[in-house]
């Protein structure tokens, strides 16, 4: 790779972070989720879901989780208002387990 080219990806990778951080002050870290152009039903099971679909559905949702760059925010908000589905790349019980590990830390 020639040092021009180098210098190009640099600065594109700035410019993205600026952006990213422009859209982090004005939307909050909502506006970078990845999960913002998906189907947010998707991350919650529905009334009398059988348990193999709800796990199909959760892995689904992590694989969105897993390449978003606001996981830690979505979590820290998931484990404040106790919500329910998928949220920061964790499930409702996954979330009590980090409660629990929190709790017995203090
Ligand atoms: S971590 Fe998952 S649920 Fe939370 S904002 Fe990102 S994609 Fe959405």
């Amino acid at each position: 790779m020639s040092a021009e080219t180098r210098r190009y990806l640099e600065l594109r990778a700035d410019t993205e972070l600026a952006e990213q951080e422009a859209v982090r002050r004005e939307a909050g870290w909502q506006g970078l989720a990845a999960c913002r152009d998906h189907d947010v039903n998707e991350f919650y099971m529905v009334e009398r879901e059988n348990l193999s679909s709800w796990k199909r559905r959760v892995w689904a949702a992590k694989q969105v989780c897993a390449g978003c760059i606001v996981k830690s925010e979505c979590l820290e908000k998931a484990l404040k208002n106790g919500e329910h589905g998928v949220w920061g790349d964790t499930t409702e019980g996954e979330r009590m387990d980090i409660k629990r590990r929190r709790l017995v830390k203090r």
